[in-house]
């Protein structure tokens, strides 16, 4: 199944092992994130729970 990632708009071929394939083959406008994007994201969130930086 082809599927577009939401953040970077990369395409992408997806099999029924994947975590999101039942979810997107039921509804195609569900959200995917590809998995470079999903690694970025949840770094980002986790970055932005630290205090500030020391310098
Ligand atoms: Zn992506």
């Amino acid at each position: 199944m082809q599927v577009k990632c939401m953040m970077c708009g990369k395409k992408e071929g997806i099999t029924e092992e994947h975590v999101d394939y039942r979810k997107l083959q039921k509804n195609p406008k569900a959200v995917y994130i590809c998995n470079l994007c999903m690694a970025r994201t949840f770094h980002e969130a986790k970055e932005g729970q630290k205090p500030h930086k020391p310098m």
